[in-house]
């Protein structure tokens, strides 16, 4: 029987300047894997962007070669790992769908990071690019600090001008204004912002676009409490403040002064004090956690009264709804969203509690055989690279190490938790969660995600995609 043919995909990555992972280097490592497993080289497949993570590159070599695989002109992939392969989810599952297909496939990295052969491997590759994800996420923070600059100068950061301001977004718009502040007086002596929301919609005030008569509830309490009215600059939805501790205040003309803005402000929060919770109905895992990918809008869980087809025997969905101020065009069947979502949660949180150190109390009696094994590993590596042993043997050694090492971190992270079990929020396993109450479980959601944004499915697709579910990681 023939060698297998396999396609070896090489891209540079922005985290490889300074670790000698050129493409040659690369491409010599996946040839000499490709070797070591007995298959041989089809064609090679190179990518020279540097960010795969960016949503709408597209990386000619990468479709080229998903094409070859589907046609069945190549039998397999071999990279140099999954971050050079995939760090898209979208692209990922384009990948696991070929895999599925037909199932002789072949594939490896030189890494050894993870096999999309298995059903293990994939769930693993999903969690990894969900990872990766996240520091592109971190990185994309940092540009975000240019933003922070601009607004720690007090200057607007673009886009139409909020409700109450002429379109410039400095000087006051005096009959909107006006409309604000009697509301806010309304709001003083009681009534209720359901009224005053009510009231506007039928007079016709402040809709958010043009041609619409909608006005959800919490824009019309954002318009009363907005820090801008009275000149305060937000930043991610809070108050900036300058090294000092004062506010930074923006350049523009305010509408309250700091009191009249404080009195409304206690007022609402008073409200919600004594309702607390009243209009969340936290039913289900992710209500007030997912979002449409849409609209953006919170999505809330609702049972399936009629089981339809669509609904895939799911005993209740995550719909992005019309009444609750969204689109209505999004939702999911929520047993695969809660169970894709928690498991997400607790890698992260594993992974976390396998890196905290013991802080307090008798030391972690294992510690040094740990120091030993990643001593090791991390000499190894270095052998490699400086070609004093060639990858093959590397690869030969590497599993061992790494298994022992990763069962020892996890032994670490058992034993961290045990000590400040009070501390730690970890859960070990999907029997361990759901047995808490809601409330707990969706604090645990809480601690390592903010959001969950939920993208649309095509029409008909039945099948349930997790590339479409968004975490977006604190
Ligand atoms: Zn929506």
């Amino acid at each position: 029987m023939a060698a297998p043919r396999v396609a070896v995909y090489t891209r540079i990555s922005r985290d490889d300047e300074g670790e000698g992972l050129g493409v040659a280097r690369q491409r010599q490592d996946c040839e000499r894997l490709t070797d070591l497993r007995g298959w041989a080289v089809a064609k090679i497949y190179e990518d020279n962007d540097v960010s795969a993570y960016k949503r709408h590159v597209r990386r000619p070599a990468f479709e080229l070669m998903l094409s070859d695989l589907a046609d069945g002109l190549i039998d397999g992939v071999v990279a140099y790992d999954l971050d050079r392969l995939a760090r898209q989810p979208k692209d990922l599952e384009r990948l696991i769908d070929l895999y599925d297909e037909r199932k002789r496939r072949m594939f490896a990295t030189v890494t050894n990071d993870v096999n999309l052969g298995t059903a293990d491997g994939r769930t693993m590759a999903r969690v990894m690019v969900a990872f990766a994800n996240k520091s592109s996420h971190d990185a994309s923070r940092r540009i975000q600090r240019k933003h922070l600059e601009l607004a720690r100068q007090g200057k607007s950061s673009g886009g139409p001008a909020p409700y109450g301001w002429q379109k410039d977004g400095r000087k006051v718009d005096l009959v909107a204004a006006e409309h604000i502040r009697a509301a806010q007086k309304q709001l003083l002596a009681g009534v209720r912002i359901g009224t005053i929301r009510t009231d506007w919609q039928r007079r016709g005030l402040a809709h958010p676009r043009e041609g619409t008569t909608r006005l959800p509830h919490h824009l019309v309490e954002r318009m009363l409490t907005n820090p801008r009215l009275c000149g305060y600059r937000t930043y991610r939805g809070e108050v900036l403040l300058d090294d000092d501790g004062h506010p930074v205040i923006g350049a523009w003309d305010p509408i309250n002064t700091v009191e009249e803005w404080e009195a409304v402000c206690a007022v609402v929060a008073e409200r919600k004090q004594k309702y607390p919770g009243r209009s969340l109905a936290r039913k289900y895992l992710l209500s007030g956690i997912a979002r449409c990918g849409l609209c953006h809008a919170k999505i809330r869980g609702q049972i399936n009264r009629h089981r339809s087809p669509n609904s895939k025997g799911a005993s209740f969905s995550y719909q992005c709804s019309v009444v609750n101020g969204g689109c209505g065009k999004v939702g999911r069947a929520g047993e695969a969203v809660d169970e894709f979502v928690i498991s997400l949660v607790l890698a992260e949180q594993r992974e976390r509690a396998a890196s905290t150190t013991v802080r307090e109390g008798e030391p972690w009696p294992n510690a040094s055989e740990l120091a030993e094994v990643e001593a090791d590993i991390a000499a190894l590596t270095q052998a490699a690279k400086a070609k004093e042993i060639t990858v093959s043997t590397l690869l030969q050694l590497l599993p061992d190490l790494e298994r022992r090492r990763d069962e020892l971190k996890l032994e670490r992270g058992r034993f961290s938790k045990a000590r400040h079990q009070a501390a730690s929020p970890s859960v070990d396993t999907l029997e361990d969660f759901l047995s808490l109450p809601l409330e707990r479980q969706q604090a645990l959601i809480l601690h390592s995600l903010s959001a969950i944004l939920i993208h649309p499915a095509g029409r008909g697709v039945r099948k349930f995609d997790p590339s479409l579910i968004e975490p977006v990681w604190r």
